[in-house]
């Protein structure tokens, strides 16, 4: 495990022990700065722990899914499991000695007088910490708070209703009639874990969305460095036809905008299909339209049919909580949802974030180690040394 903070305060507090923290703080470590992590749950990597799917690997290959420092091993799977990467994290946390404190939330951090005054809470005894820093690092992730759509009446739904994060396996759903809602990566992999674990499954798709393999995903980010997006995406939507055909026959219909496009300007991530298709191809997995309504058991649709629920998972999204505790962030490093504005994850007075681009483990790695490369830089510049440099507050 990461090692526990002591009363030292170092020049650098970094927020969220995910794989981008972890990252930061490794870098910096290997450049003799250094770090204290504040991490509001009880482990490092708690998105990966505990709050993703028992079945979920991780959907790139595990060349460009590895942290700075620390390639994953030849004989490793290709596509790690979650447990395998969990393990990587804490082996990596223990390997670079990350100094973590675990269950602090951070809760307000502010630039006063030439410091970062971050005040966190013990979430074990409940009392207040202040830490003080002159960089201070964002890296509370993307997918930290929860998205429910407002559903009419679904406060009325007497079945079991959670959202994606909450879901681990099918376990206890055999039988049962399960509705998901979301075909985003988690939604489509949990209609496909629900279908195999023998619910009676049916998906909402509301709108549009690229159906891709592991395979064409993973050659076509390979061919970025020689070709311009859109050849990659009319590459790869060839590909996508000959493998699945015409999608939207079956009612999971393809945006006109390419997949990679589509990536860079809105955000949207393709789908990656591990074997959710075919089940929605042979009937057993049902795609329906929007809900409009829920009343008791009973959920209508937008094409106004009624259909009975013993379960609702919600794969319908999460949000960055960053805005909610940075209270000073002057140049925009960080827009109003909490994600990355601007290319530099560096902002002004020693502020930088890490891993909010939507560029997943990859954007983990290569924030790092400009960051650790930048503060470095800095440190030496001052004549600073980059070891501990006073008491915690
Ligand atoms: C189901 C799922 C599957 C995914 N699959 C992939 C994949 O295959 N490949 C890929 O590259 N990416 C994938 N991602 C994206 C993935 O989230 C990131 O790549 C990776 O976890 C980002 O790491 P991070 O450290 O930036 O954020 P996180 O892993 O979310 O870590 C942020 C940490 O900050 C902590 N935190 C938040 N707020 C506070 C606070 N106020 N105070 C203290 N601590 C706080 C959280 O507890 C958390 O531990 C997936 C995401 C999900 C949800």
């Amino acid at each position: 495990m990461a090692t526990p903070a002591t009363g030292i305060a170092p020049p650098v507090i970094i927020v969220g022990a995910g794989p981008s923290g972890l990252a930061a703080s490794a870098c910096l470590a290997r450049r003799g700065v250094a770090s204290l992590v504040l991490e509001r749950d009880d482990c490092v990597g708690s998105l990966w722990r505990k709050r993703a799917y028992d079945r979920l690997h991780l959907h790139l290959p595990k060349q460009i899914s590895a942290l700075p420092h620390a390639p994953h091993a030849d004989d490793a799977p290709d596509y790690l499991p979650r447990d395998h990467f969990v393990r990587y994290l804490d082996a990596y946390a223990d390997r670079f000695d990350v100094r973590t404190r675990l269950r602090r939330e951070v809760r307000a951090a502010r630039f006063v007088d030439g410091r970062w005054e971050v005040e966190a809470v013990d979430l074990g005894t409940g009392e207040a910490e202040r830490h003080a820093a002159k960089f201070l690092v964002v890296a509370t992730g993307e997918f930290d708070e929860r998205v429910l759509p407002e559903v009419p009446g679904l406060d009325t739904f007497t079945g079991e209703a959670m959202h994606s994060r909450d879901y681990a396996s099918a376990e206890g759903m055999r039988g049962k009639a399960v509705l998901v809602v979301g075909c985003g990566n988690s939604g489509m992999e949990i209609a496909l874990d629900l279908a195999e674990g023998g619910a009676a499954t049916s998906i909402v798709v509301r709108g549009e969305l690229h159906l891709m393999t592991r395979e064409i995903m993973s050659a076509s980010t390979a061919l970025f460095a020689y070709l311009p997006v859109w050849m990659i995406d009319k590459l790869a939507l060839l590909a996508c036809f000959l493998v699945f055909g015409d999608t939207a026959k079956h009612g999971l219909p393809r945006p006109a905008l390419g997949p990679f496009a589509r990536k860079l300007l809105i955000n949207a991530y393709p789908v990656i299909d591990v074997g959710t298709y075919s089940k929605v191809k042979s009937g057993q997995i049902q795609v329906l339209p929007a809900m409009t309504s829920i009343d008791g058991d009973m959920v209508e649709f937008a094409d106004g049919r009624r259909q009975r629920f013993d379960a609702i998972v919600f794969a319908t999204g999460y949000r960055s909580t960053a805005k909610k505790w940075l209270k000073s962030h002057g140049d925009g490093l960080i827009g109003d949802n909490g994600m990355a504005a601007g290319r530099s994850p560096k902002g002004n007075n020693g502020l930088y974030r890490a891993g909010l681009a939507g560029r997943g483990i990859y954007g983990s790695f290569t924030d790092a180690q400009f960051i650790a490369e930048d503060i470095s830089m800095q440190l030496q510049g001052s004549g600073e040394s980059g070891n501990d440099t006073g008491n915690v507050g």
